[in-house]
């Protein structure tokens, strides 16, 4: 599928929730979601109701949104988590949160994980003294993951801000180094959106 090119924050107001796309600007009045939180388009009030099958799309597109991820990439996840033990839903969510653009996003390195996944792309992030641009890469315990230019003003100002949001725990952040370890796996609890994976699952076993 193709990669969406339009407005952000009329992601957010299609799913009705902040999916924080924006950095800073999400946590001020400027938010479209503070403004119009209503369905962007005509017509809105004619898609209030959802089937079942919309509401499982719609959460699927939403954690897919949040996590600024492409269909195929976000499917290809989904099929990792079903080879995996244990509970496919929270498998899938933890996998997306192993994500090295995710893990730079959540050690306040960025201040979207748009930005974040730029981050690591024009190779701006080591892994274990390495420089790793793949945005898919998986973290693990023990993993250290740092910021290899230390005068980026945008990862200087997102870590001025990261307060807002704070630093999960599995995560061990040293600021003043631009330098994170990965303490132990994240957990379910760990991630704090409301999401309701089991309607993922549902929608991909439809
Ligand atoms: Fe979404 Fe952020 Fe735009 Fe608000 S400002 S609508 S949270 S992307």
């Amino acid at each position: 599928m193709a990669k969406y090119t339009g407005p952000t924050c009329r992601l957010c107001r299609r799913e009705g929730i902040k999916l924080y796309l924006k950095g800073e600007r999400c946590y001020t009045e400027k938010c479209a979601i503070e403004r119009r939180n209503y369905p962007p388009g005509q017509h809105t009030e004619i898609r209030g109701k959802f089937l079942e099958y919309g509401m499982r799309l719609r959460e699927k597109q939403r954690v897919k949104r949040m996590y600024h991820l492409t269909e195929r990439q976000f499917k290809r996840f989904f099929e990792m988590a079903e080879r995996m033990k244990g509970i496919v839903g929270t498998n899938f969510l933890i996998l997306l949160e192993r994500r090295l653009d995710n893990t730079v996003y959540r050690c306040g390195f960025a201040s979207s994980r748009k930005e974040a996944r730029q981050l690591v792309s024009h190779k701006h992030v080591l892994v274990n003294g390495k420089c790793v641009n793949i945005p898919s890469y998986l973290v693990k315990p023990g993993d250290v993951i740092e910021i290899r230019k230390k005068d980026l003003v945008s990862v200087k100002n997102a870590i001025e801000s990261v307060v807002r949001r704070g630093v999960p725990s599995w995560l061990d952040v040293d600021k003043t180094n631009m330098k994170a370890t990965v303490k132990i796996m994240p957990t379910r609890e760990d991630i704090t959106m409301p999401i309701k994976e089991q309607l993922i699952v549902e929608f991909y076993s439809r």
